[in-house]
């Protein structure tokens, strides 16, 4: 994704340098009337809400990416479960609609897709099902040492899920309110670009 200033965006930029190399010789010439300026401040104040947008575009992007990131699936192979000869190769998707990686044993020579999702907003439907059908196995279990160590993975994981959640939906909702201001932003840029094009078509009649 390309997180740089849009086309539109920079042909903005190239319009304000314009209009503002021009103020210089019309401030030497003290013809700078007000008007100008005027349009002077309002190029200011829209180059500094692009630059902000842009900070904000890149920081909320870069979250994003890292939560991509953040899952290790510990993939190993099947059939010799070997870890460090696994490569991956691409992503699946499960009869679920979760994502995860798809490897190839060096060793075995065989190309499997590892059961994990590779990304945590499947990781939560996916260990939230994990968790029904061990709470399911709950009954099975005979000894107290077992029950205990099933219901120590049980908190662990339902741990896990009430830290994520919360992690996922509030970077859900960055994306969500960065979409809006996209739009309006670039709403804005396209009609302020407009009114520049026509004063400057004015200007150099
Ligand atoms: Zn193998």
């Amino acid at each position: 994704m390309d997180l740089d200033f849009k086309s539109e965006e920079r042909d903005l930029f190239r319009l304000v340098t314009y209009f503002k190399k021009r103020a210089e010789i019309l401030i030497i010439e003290n013809r700078l009337g007000d008007e100008y300026k005027q349009l002077l401040d309002a190029c200011d104040t829209l180059s500094t809400q692009l630059q902000s947008h842009m900070q904000q575009r890149i920081q909320v992007h870069a979250e994003h990416q890292q939560l991509l990131e953040m899952v290790n699936d510990n993939a190993k192979c099947p059939k010799c479960q070997r870890l460090d000869l696994i490569k991956k190769i691409g992503v699946d998707t499960s009869p679920q609609g979760w994502k995860s990686n798809r490897y190839k044993c060096r060793r075995c020579n065989i190309t499997f897709a590892w059961s994990a999702p590779n990304n945590p907003w499947d990781m939560i439907p996916y260990v939230e099902q994990f968790v029904e059908q061990m709470e399911e196995k709950s009954s099975g279990l005979v000894s107290a040492e077992e029950q205990s160590a099933h219901q120590q993975a049980l908190d662990n994981m339902r741990d896990n899920l009430a830290k994520l959640r919360p992690v996922i939906s509030a970077s859900d909702l960055k994306m969500k309110e960065l979409a809006v201001r996209e739009l309006q932003m670039a709403e804005l840029v396209h009609k302020f670009k407009k009114q520049l094009m026509i004063e400057k078509i004015r200007l150099e009649d």
